[in-house]
């Protein structure tokens, strides 16, 4: 894990962005499941976690370049950047 310090995403994000549904709007679609669930925070799309069997929120940060992502789960406060591996919380 690296520190904080190294990620620029992280530090340019100002205000959260939070889930409008707690789904995953890709496994809906395929009808699918999850274990948990992510917010992008350059798009606001809320995808699967890497626990989960589709791990769509780490595979649309690959594809389609958006680094952070906010958990959606209730109660947890943190962002994480998967190119650089970091994660803060808020
Ligand atoms: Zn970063
Ligand atoms: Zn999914
Ligand atoms: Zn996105």
């Amino acid at each position: 894990m690296s520190d904080d310090e190294a990620c620029a995403h992280l530090k340019a994000i100002e205000k959260v962005v939070g889930p409008k549904k707690l789904e995953c709007e890709e496994c809906v679609k395929i009808g699918s499941s999850w274990m948990h669930l992510r917010t992008c925070q350059t798009c606001g799309g809320t995808r699967c976690c890497d626990s989960s069997p589709n791990r769509h929120a780490s595979k649309h940060a690959r594809a389609a370049h958006h680094p952070v992502v906010c958990s959606a789960e209730p109660g947890e406060r943190w962002l994480y950047c998967y190119p650089d591996d970091a994660l803060a919380e808020y």
